[in-house]
């Protein structure tokens, strides 16, 4: 690297020290991390973005709620990334000269029926196994910190210390800061590394090659499928997500303060009067449309939780392509030719994920030891696998 200070004015340079491919959450993430770690940073996405996860995603920040069996350490990884959120926002906020919406609102998840109160007890008992408890309310108890729920919400789960923030709003931060540190934003598709006596010079993209000292792919439920001169494994597949987007009328109250989390959907409210229901899951290839019957079901699930859903404005629905691995796990690390880095994989947690996945990828980028626990995400895990 260039320097060790973080830059102040970079304009922009031929041969950056890293060209990160994808302007994802987790692409801007680790080309912020890059940037303040002294590194001269390029970030090159395609035009128009179709289908991409991070602008559709809800942005719970929730490790735990969202915590599943057989999943244990990427529970750690996350417990340990919303330790750090708080922290992190105050940073981005100041390097970006803009508020990070961050809010460490809670979360509780409710079941409507006999079925679910079976399974919530299931989940209770999972996450006193793994030393992460949380309280067991009754309804009563669940309709006193969350009003608006319905009373078929017969029992909950509090989850206290999770949070919620506008991934639209961080990723625009995350843009600006990272301008602010002199990275550079580039529009063009990419279709291959550029790969010398086994050393990574740059990429190919259209129109021209672009070389650098190093690359990072971020390229989300894309990885590098169909790229010439590259035969990675990175088994990367995309899992589509419908959202809804809502808004509280003005002068109305939020219809829940909290994260509200039923068997088969959650309602995120925000400060700005945003309320987001989400989300479908289904695996259709690279397709994003929209489907009538994802709309419905959202909407009928939030309505039989939170009633109140129906005096609030329809905004947008929308889809999304979850990046997903073979073993759920993200794929962090260094990968194929020497200089090749890959943040790939975050699946349902790349919202929550992204700092801390930038914070280890420009670790290893100046040569610093990332974060044990990132051991568990090699990319390399996979290198044995058929294309
Ligand atoms: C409906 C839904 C709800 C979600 N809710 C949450 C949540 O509440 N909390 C949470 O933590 N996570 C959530 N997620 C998951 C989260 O959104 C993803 O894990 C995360 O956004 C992945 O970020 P990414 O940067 O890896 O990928 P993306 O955001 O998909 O970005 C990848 C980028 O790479 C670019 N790219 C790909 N190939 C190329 C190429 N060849 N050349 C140039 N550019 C390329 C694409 O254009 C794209 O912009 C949700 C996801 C969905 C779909």
């Amino acid at each position: 690297m260039r320097s060790s200070q973080p830059p102040t004015n970079r304009a922009d340079r031929q041969s950056p020290d890293l060209i990160v491919v994808g302007s994802g959450l987790v692409g801007l993430a680790c080309a912020y991390e890059a940037a303040l770690a002294g590194a001269l940073v390029r970030v090159i996405d395609r035009p128009g973005a179709v289908g991409a996860a991070s602008p559709v995603a809800a942005g719970m920040l929730a490790p735990a709620g969202e915590a599943w069996w057989g999943e244990e350490e990427l529970l750690r990884f996350g417990l340990r990334a919303a330790r750090d959120y708080e922290a992190f926002c105050d940073r981005l906020s100041a390097d970006a000269e803009s508020e990070v919406p961050y809010r460490r609102c809670g979360a509780i998840r409710v079941a409507l029926d006999g079925d679910e109160a079976a399974e919530l007890e299931r989940l209770r008992r999972y996450h006193e196994q793994l030393g992460a408890p949380a309280p067991r309310l009754v309804g009563s108890e669940c309709r006193q910190l969350e009003p608006g729920l319905a009373t078929i919400a017969t029992a909950g789960l509090l989850f206290e210390d999770e949070a919620e923030i506008d991934p639209r709003a961080l990723a625009s931060c995350l843009r600006t800061a990272g301008q602010r540190l002199g990275v550079v934003f580039e529009s063009a598709a990419v279709s291959g590394l550029i790969v010398e006596r086994d050393r990574v010079g740059g990429v190919l993209a259209d129109p021209g090659p672009v070389r650098s000292g190093a690359v990072l792919l971020a390229t989300g439920a894309w990885g590098a499928a169909g790229w010439s001169g590259s035969s990675l494994a990175l088994p990367v597949r995309p899992v589509k997500g419908e959202v809804l987007r809502l808004a509280v009328p003005a002068g109305a109250e939020p219809p829940c303060r909290r994260i509200v989390v039923t068997e088969r959907i959650y309602l995120v409210a925000r400060h700005s009067g945003e309320v987001v229901i989400g989300a479908t899951s289904g695996e259709r290839g690279f397709e994003t449309t929209v489907s009538a019957g994802a709309v419905r079901e959202l909407l009928r699930e939030a309505y039989r939780t939170i009633p109140e859903i129906g005096e609030l404005d329809f905004i947008e629905a929308a889809a999304g392509l979850r990046p997903c691995t073979p073993d759920n796990l993200p794929m962090l690390g260094r990968a194929g030719p020497e200089g090749l880095l890959v943040a790939l994989g975050h699946y349902r947690n790349g919202v929550l994920l992204a700092p801390l996945s930038g914070r280890c990828l420009a670790a290893l980028l100046v040569g610093r030891s990332p974060p044990a626990e990132i051991t568990a995400f090699d990319p390399a895990r996979f290198a044995t696998m058929v294309r």
